[in-house]
């Protein structure tokens, strides 16, 4: 008979999807939907990456590659943790994988076993959760409320962590609130993971660049080079250079950690696209000053954004640091609609304003809604007139 796996049954299809196909419906049906659910930068991938990648086509490197990535490339990743910071990675430390998010699948595959328990600080990026309960383990959220810019203290650390804790995300600056750890919080729950020595740290900076906080940016290791022999670093180049589509990631951590990720991909994906690594070999190596251009341009419709959001009555949001998401409280508008489920409220705004947001459910924060600014300032202020006519109209 038909029957599906208990791991899929086990998870649920990623909900920033769902909201952008339902925008998508009401688009082919004739309405004119702002979407500001989306997670990719709207600039164009610079163009000297681009044509890195066509002179890869026009020199036959379209063929298999080592299955970890291209030593070449490799190697710019070891080079941008030692240029950016300060870290030092040796090529066998690094796996590159299709995008972010397989490097996250490879690093769960290789690492849990059912029953272990995984601490992901809510709001988290909508994946964690899910991909963490495709290969058997359990997800255990502590969350950081605005009042903690939603970050977790050291405190809710220390009581979250068992004799069960394999694995702890950290996602600075994070997707979805805008907010990033500074050196001191990440130095204290290093003090208390110190406590936790079998506790495996994986810290995602995927948005590492795109931040304009006075602090610069700094991960865990960073606070606590100690910690560096179980801490793994995710990232890649979909966000900072406008790459999304090219499906490049990266992992650099512990070399027995690493081998056992390339074993998973070895038997799964196989190497990335071969061209695409020599897309990001051109943006790791290239002139970083396109991603400033990107950033100022976010740090600008984010000022707008976040004031015009804080002038509707029942909205409240916090000032970010950095990525191209604000995460706005909106537990008084929906008192005010007569809503308490922020998905059915952003369903109703969604069909009354043709404005679509993702709900803070998806991020394991009720209450909020997330926006992306990754859209013009003139589509940013025709989608908040929307909402402030819908919120009027509730008065
Ligand atoms: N990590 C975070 C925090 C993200 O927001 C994303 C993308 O939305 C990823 C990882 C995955 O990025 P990629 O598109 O490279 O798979």
């Amino acid at each position: 008979k038909f029957q599906l796996s208990d791991r899929v049954n086990a998870i649920q299809p990623s909900p920033t999807l769902a909201v952008t196909q339902k925008a998508a419906e009401l688009r082919s049906a004739g309405h004119d939907v702002i979407g500001l659910g989306v997670g990719e930068p709207d600039f164009d991938t610079p163009d000297f990456i681009k044509q890195a990648a066509i002179a890869a086509i026009n020199a036959g490197k379209t063929k298999y590659t080592a299955v970890d990535g291209i030593s070449e490339l490799k190697q710019a990743v070891c080079d941008k943790l030692k240029r950016d910071n300060g870290l030092t990675y040796q090529a066998d430390q690094v796996l590159v994988s299709a995008g972010g998010k397989h490097s996250i699948f490879n690093l769960l595959s290789a690492w849990l076993n059912p029953g272990d328990e995984v601490v992901i600080p809510a709001p988290y990026w909508v994946s964690y959760p899910d991909m963490v309960k495709l290969v058997g383990a359990e997800p255990v959220i502590v969350s950081g409320g605005i009042e903690q810019r939603y970050k977790i203290t050291a405190e809710q650390l220390r009581e979250t962590l068992t004799a069960n804790t394999r694995l702890l995300f950290l996602n600075s600056p994070s997707n979805p609130s805008g907010t990033a750890y500074t050196k001191a919080e990440l130095a204290a729950l290093a003090e208390v993971l110190r406590d936790y020595p079998d506790v495996l740290i994986a810290t995602d900076d995927m948005y590492e660049h795109i931040l304009w906080s006075t602090e610069p940016f700094a991960n865990i290791m960073m606070a606590a080079p100690d910690l560096q022999e179980r801490t793994i670093i995710l990232s890649g180049v979909s966000k900072a250079y406008a790459m999304t589509g090219w499906r490049i990631g990266y992992a650099a951590g512990p070399k027995a950690l690493i081998a056992a990720m390339k074993k998973i991909q070895s038997q799964s994906t196989s190497n990335p696209a071969s061209i695409s690594q020599y897309a990001a070999l051109a943006a790791l190596e290239g002139d970083q000053s396109c991603i400033t251009t990107m950033v100022s341009a976010f740090k600008q419709r984010h000022d707008y954004l976040v004031a015009a959001l804080n002038d509707i009555d029942g909205i409240h949001c916090i000032a970010g640091d950095g990525t191209f998401y604000t995460f706005a409280n909106i537990e008084g508008l929906m008192a005010t609609v007569g809503i308490n489920d922020d998905v059915d409220f952003c369903e109703k705004l969604l069909n009354e304003a043709k404005v679509a947001l993702v709900p803070g459910s998806a991020f394991g924060a009720p209450g909020h809604c997330r926006l992306s600014f990754a859209t013009d300032l003139a589509t940013l202020e025709s989608a908040v007139e929307r909402i402030a006519t819908f919120a009027k109209q509730y008065r």
